[in-house]
C-alpha cells in the first residue's frame, strides 16, 4: 500500500557527506511496502549515522547496502529476490560490500534468507534495529549476522528519525507498531509482532521537533490507529491526535491506517473539532460481503461498515474517505464479488488500493482455506472493481470543480517547470500554476479541470 506521498518519500534518498564513518562507510538504504516501512528506515538510518555511516543515493558505492522489505503479497517478495541479483556483481567487484535484508521479509523468512541468497551477509526483523551497529560489526568479520528477535516493548520511543523525504514539508511520525487483529489473510501480525502503542510525550516532543524544522504535516502511522492505547485507557487515539493538533494549528495532522470495527465517533468529532485535522480517512473495507468479511476474521459485517460510513457523513461532512480491496479471496463467489462492486458505489470512495488475493504461508487461510478463485476470475475481478473505482474518482474530483481548496504546497509539478503541486485537507493532489507561491507555503486553489487522478487549478485571493 504505497500512496501518492509514500511514493514520492521512496523515490527521495539523502545524501549527507558529512556523516561518514572513518574509514568512508557509506549506506545505501533502498525501501519497499508501506508507510510503516519509510519510517522504520528513517530510524535505521538515524541509528546508524550515530554508528558513522552516511547515506548516499548510488548503491554503486555503498559500503552497506540494505533493502527494507514487504511480505504483504508474494509479488512484493519477488521484486525483493529480483532487486538482490541486480545487486550481484557489485559483490563480485567489491567484497568489502555487506547486503543487508531488514523489515518483514528478514522476519518471514528468517535465517532461510541466508541459505536461499548467498550474498546476503544481514537479516534483520522491524524489532531488531537498535542491534544494526553491532551486527554490521559482527557481518565485517565474515559472518552471517541474523536478528529477528520481535518484541512486546520496542516502539523507537525516544530515536529521532532522520527524514528521507528532504521536502521538509511532510512526515510520518510512527505511534505504535504491530497489530493484534489477525485478518485470517494477513502476514502482519507474524511479521510485526504484537501490538503495542509510543509514549505518547515521545510522539509529541517528535512532532513539535518538525514543528521547529518547519514541517508543515505530520501523518500519523500505525496498522490500526483506532487501537492506540497508553497505559489502559490513560491516553486514547482521539486523545493522542487531539493533543496533536493543538501543537500548531499551522500543522496539519494526518492518520492511517482507521479500522472499521475499531473507530469511534469521539475520534470523528475530533477530527470535526480542528481545522488542521484534515478531512481524510483510509478505513479499508476489503470486502462488501459480510460471509467473506467472516471468513476474512474482520469482526465486522456491511451493515457494521455501512454504519461507520454513516457517522462519518453525519460527523464530518467534509470527509474525504478511502478503502483497501482484496478481489477473489478463499471462496468468494460472483455474488459476493457483487456485494463488493455494489458497497463501492454506495459509500463512493474517492480513491483505493486494490489487490488480488495472495496467499501467505502460516497465515489462518492458508492453513485452512483453499486459494480456490481461479487466477483468470481474481483478475477480471480486480479489473472491474478497478473500472469502478476510477469512475468514482472521477466523479468525487468532477464535484470539486468550481469550488476553492486551502492546499499545502509540496513539489514541483512532474510535468511542467511553471507549475507546483499540492494536496487539500481531503488529500487529493491538485496541480496548478506556481505564481509566487513556494514548496511550505498554503495558498487558496480553485479548482477548474480534473481527471480521475488529479485536480487542475489556480491560485487565487481570499
Ligand atoms: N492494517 C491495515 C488494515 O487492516 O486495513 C492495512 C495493512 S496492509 C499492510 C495493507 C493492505 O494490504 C490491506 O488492507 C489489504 O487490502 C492488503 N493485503 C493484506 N494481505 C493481503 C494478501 N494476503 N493478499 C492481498 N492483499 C493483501
Ligand atoms: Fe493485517 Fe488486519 Fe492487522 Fe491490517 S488489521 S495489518 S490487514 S492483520
Amino acid at each position: 500500500m504505497v500512496n501518492i506521498l509514500a511514493e514520492r518519500l521512496l523515490k527521495a534518498k539523502p545524501f549527507d557527506k558529512n556523516l561518514y564513518r572513518k574509514g568512508g562507510s557509506k549506506l545505501y538504504i533502498e525501501t519497499h511496502g508501506c508507510q510503516m516501512n519509510v519510517a522504520d528506515s528513517e530510524v535505521v538510518i538515524s541509528i546508524l549515522n550515530k554508528a558513522g555511516f552516511g547515506v548516499i543515493e548510488d548503491y554503486k558505492s555503498a559500503d552497506l547496502i540494505l533493502i527494507n522489505t514487504c511480505s504483504i503479497r508474494d509479488n512484493a517478495e519477488q521484486r525483493i529476490f529480483n532487486r538482490l541479483n541486480e545487486f550481484k556483481h557489485l559483490k563480485k567487484r567489491n567484497k568489502f560490500l555487506l547486503i543487508g535484508i531488514i523489515g518483514c521479509m528478514a522476519e518471514r523468512l528468517k535465517s532461510k534468507l541466508v541459505e536461499r541468497e548467498k550474498l546476503v551477509d544481514l537479516v534483520i526483523g522491524p524489532d531488531a534495529y537498535r542491534s544494526l551497529p553491532k551486527l554490521v560489526q559482527q557481518a565485517e568479520s565474515g559472518q552471517k549476522a541474523i536478528n529477528v528477535l520481535l518484541s512486546r516493548e520496542e516502539t523507537y520511543a525516544e530515536i529521532s528519525p532522520v527524514r528521507i523525504n528532504k521536502n521538509g514539508v511532510s512526515a510520518f511520525v510512527s505511534i505504535m507498531r504491530g497489530c493484534d487483529n489477525m485478518c485470517s489473510y494477513c502476514v502482519v501480525p507474524f511479521t510485526r509482532g504484537r501490538e503495542r502503542s509510543r509514549d505518547p510525550q515521545t510522539i509529541l516532543r517528535e512532532v513539535q521537533e518538525l514543528i521547529d524544522a518547519g514541517y508543515k504535516e505530520v501523518t500519523l502511522l500505525g496498522q490500526n490507529v483506532d487501537k492506540y492505547n497508553w497505559q489502559n485507557g490513560m491516553v486514547s487515539f482521539a486523545n493522542l491526535l487531539e493533543m496533536t493538533a493543538k501543537l500548531d494549528p499551522n500543522l496539519r495532522v494526518r492518520f492511517s491506517t482507521s479500522y472499521p470495527q475499531d473507530m469511534t465517533d469521539e475520534v470523528l468529532h475530533v477530527i470535526a473539532k480542528y481545522e488542521n485535522i484534515c478531512k481524510y480517512i483510509h478505513l479499508p473495507v476489503q470486502s462488501g460481503s459480510s460471509a467473506v468479511l467472516k471468513r476474512m476474521k474482520r469482526g465486522y459485517t456491511r451493515e457494521w461498515y455501512m454504519n461507520r460510513i454513516r457517522a462519518i457523513r453525519t460527523i464530518v461532512p467534509d470527509c474525504a474517505i478511502s478503502s483497501d480491496f482484496i478481489a477473489g479471496f478463499c471462496a468468494e463467489t460472483e455474488a459476493e464479488h457483487k456485494e463488493t462492486l455494489s458497497i463501492m458505489d454506495w459509500v463512493g470512495f474517492d480513491y483505493s488500493y486494490m489487490f488480488k488475493y495472495s496467499e501467505r504461508p502460516d497465515t489462518y487461510a492458508a492453513k485452512r482455506m483453499p486459494d480456490d478463485v481461479p487466477e483468470e476470475i481474481k483478475s477480471r475481478r480486480l479489473k472491474e472493481i478497478i473500472d469502478l473505482q476510477n469512475t468514482l474518482s472521477l466523479r468525487s474530483n468532477q464535484k470539486d470543480v468550481g469550488k476553492i481548496f486551502k492546499v499545502l504546497v509540496e513539489g514541483k509539478s512532474k510535468k511542467s517547470e511553471d507549475r507546483l503541486f499540492g494536496r487539500n485537507s481531503q488529500n487529493k493532489v491538485i496541480v496548478f500554476d506556481k505564481k509566487d507561491s513556494k514548496i511550505g507555503d498554503y495558498i487558496m486553489v480553485k479548482v477548474n479541470e480534473c481527471s480521475s487522478a488529479t485536480l487542475l487549478g489556480e491560485i487565487v485571493e481570499i
